[in-house]
């Protein structure tokens, strides 16, 4: 077993989605980014492609490539799992933490593990998804972004 870690924050600003885990959550501001800019799965990107050698999300998927804009980050997590596999590894099971003052993401846990449990190939019960806020603290604690963390367990080739 490898184990993966990957974080992830973006700026919350009008007019954009907020995606979390290739689910939109109704608000008033979201992500920017070159991508979709899904902090969710970005973070589990990272994690995944740590523990395989790979690097990270940015060498990649390199911001700017225009080939990456605008993309649906599920689609980048997909190709993320194909290049893992490639090199033997699978995802065993995913603890995340979505740090966001709001709205509370609750309601829509179900819906996001159910989502990334698909990308990963996964049963939902091996994915976990936690909100939390920064208690008023600093960028976030105001609003004007959204932090995640993802732990992955990756088995190893063979194993
Ligand atoms: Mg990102």
């Amino acid at each position: 077993m490898r184990v993966g870690f990957g974080y992830d924050i973006h700026r919350l600003v009008p007019g954009r989605k907020l995606l979390l885990g290739g689910i939109e959550i109704p608000s008033p501001v979201g992500e920017e980014g070159f991508s979709d800019g899904d902090v969710l799965i970005h973070a589990v990107i990272d994690a995944l492609l740590g523990p395989a050698d790979l690097g990270d999300i940015g060498s990649s998927f390199p911001p700017g490539d225009p080939e990456f804009a605008g993309i649906s980050s599920v689609l980048l997590l997909q190709r993320t799992k194909a290049m893992i596999a490639g090199r033997g590894f699978s995802a065993v099971s995913v603890d995340c933490t979505v740090v966001l003052e709001a709205p509370k993401i609750l309601p829509y846990v179900p819906g996001i593990k159910a989502s990334l449990a698909a990308c990963l190939c996964v049963d939902a019960d091996r994915v976990s998804v936690k909100g939390k806020t920064k208690e008023g603290l600093d960028a976030v604690g105001a609003r004007e972004a959204v932090e995640a963390y993802a732990v992955i367990l990756l088995k190893e080739p063979g194993e």
